[in-house]
């Protein structure tokens, strides 16, 4: 179903025909024109590879990362099936639930559906933990098309019988592997267990360990497996490095790297919440400003964060695994490992944040010698390179 490469380039490498590819994939009408009109001038591969095959009605396995345009790829066939149905809602209840590990992630997708869904009738509505519960209560109360989620309150919502998932015929769980590192593993086959029988179902995960391959096995139906980048390799266009460090070496090592003009927008990893509050603070007192996400930040105060650093007023920004998960900042051109994550593939996902949409990226890791044994197990996940300071 792939649109023909020869009828979108001239000899001299020009590109013509701009949307030929979304429209050979099935994307018509007002949904075709807000894709373009969002700069989706050509699917990317994850697209080209996933929408057809969801409009025909089919489950997807996808084994993608966010950057690789997984988001349009659930939703664009999602929108255009809601549109042709026409706006008839049932109290209570959503046609669509996009499930997620993350707040942050929730209101990216959020974005992405609005954006693509402008100038159709197609409502949407987050349901996350941290903010007024009433105020999704009443969004949700007439019927939604689109409901994004994160599982807890999602839970809470179904409980109290706020929600009723009877009736949601597409469902896509996405960043899969989060959400079991999350422990959400156990809420997530409940919700999806309260849908429609006879829903459609996308998984995306970045990775695939067994659990999720089992969870797939369970959930979709004779899936189509879409997959833009080998399992737990990191993009190609990220140079990385290691400098051995000892621990209390890193803050000065960190401070004359950020003494760079050429780290224009960097993302900073910290294990730990408290850590990252120490990194942020010690930033400050060598004159640095710095932005900072972690799971103890009010909604507020991260969503702040976020904004400073995604319009380039906050160089710097410092965050856990856990808040940056999913975070798709276009531009950042450093990503400094303060330390080593426990899980291996945390790292494959935090040097993601840099070396997007095709631009290179710089990714660096500060090693303790006590880091030693989870720096082989980041080895055995992709490989780096090294270097001592
Ligand atoms: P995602 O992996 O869904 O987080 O998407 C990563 C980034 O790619 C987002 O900033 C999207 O706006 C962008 N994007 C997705 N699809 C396309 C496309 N076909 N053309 C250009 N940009 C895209």
């Amino acid at each position: 179903m792939a649109w023909s490469p020869q009828k979108r380039k001239t000899l001299d490498n020009q590109t013509i025909e701009t949307g030929a590819g979304f429209a050979a994939l099935g994307i018509t009408g007002q949904l075709l024109k807000a894709t373009l009109a969002a700069g989706f001038a050509e699917p990317k591969p994850i697209q080209e590879q996933a929408i057809p095959a969801q409009l025909e009605g089919r489950d997807i396995l996808g084994v993608a990362q966010t950057g690789s345009g997984k988001t349009a790829a659930f939703a664009l066939p999602i929108l255009s099936k809601i549109i042709a149905l026409g706006t008839k809602r049932r109290p209570r209840t959503a046609r669509a639930l996009i499930l997620v590990p993350t707040r942050e992630l929730a209101v990216q997708i959020e974005e992405t559906f609005r954006l693509l869904a402008k100038g159709a009738h197609v409502s949407t509505a987050l349901v996350l933990g941290g903010v007024s519960r009433f105020s999704q209560v009443k969004k949700v109360a007439p019927g939604v098309d689109v409901l994004i989620a994160t599982p807890g309150r999602l839970g809470d919502l179904m409980k109290a019988r706020d929600l009723d998932l009877s009736e949601t015929t597409w469902l896509v769980l996405d960043e899969a592997d989060r959400m079991l590192d999350m422990g959400f593993i156990n809420d997530v086959k409940r919700i999806a267990k309260a849908t429609h029988a006879a829903r459609q179902t996308a998984l995306f995960s970045a990775t695939m360990p067994p659990e999720i391959e089992k969870l797939a096995q369970d959930l979709l139906r004779a899936p189509v497996r879409v997959e833009v980048a080998p399992q737990g390799t990191a993009a190609p266009e990220i140079a990385q490095s290691v400098i051995l460090a000892r621990t209390k070496q890193k803050r000065h090592l960190l401070s004359k790297m950020l003494a760079d003009e050429a780290m224009s927008s960097v993302i900073v990893f910290s294990r730990t919440k408290h850590g990252a509050d120490r990194i942020t603070r010690d930033l400050e007192r060598d004159g640095f400003e710095a932005g900072v996400i972690h799971g103890n930040k009010s909604q507020n105060a991260r969503q702040k964060a976020l904004n400073g650093f995604r319009d380039g007023s906050v160089r710097i920004l410092v965050a856990t695994d856990i808040a940056a998960r999913g975070i798709d900042v276009p531009g950042i051109s450093h990503v400094v490992n303060f330390d080593l994550p426990d899980e291996a593939e945390s790292y494959v996902h935090r040097i993601g944040r840099t070396g997007r949409n095709g631009r290179s990226g710089v990714a660096i890791t500060l090693c303790d010698p006590s880091e030693n044994a989870k720096m082989r197990a980041v080895e055995r996940c992709g490989p780096s390179r090294r270097s001592s300071a």
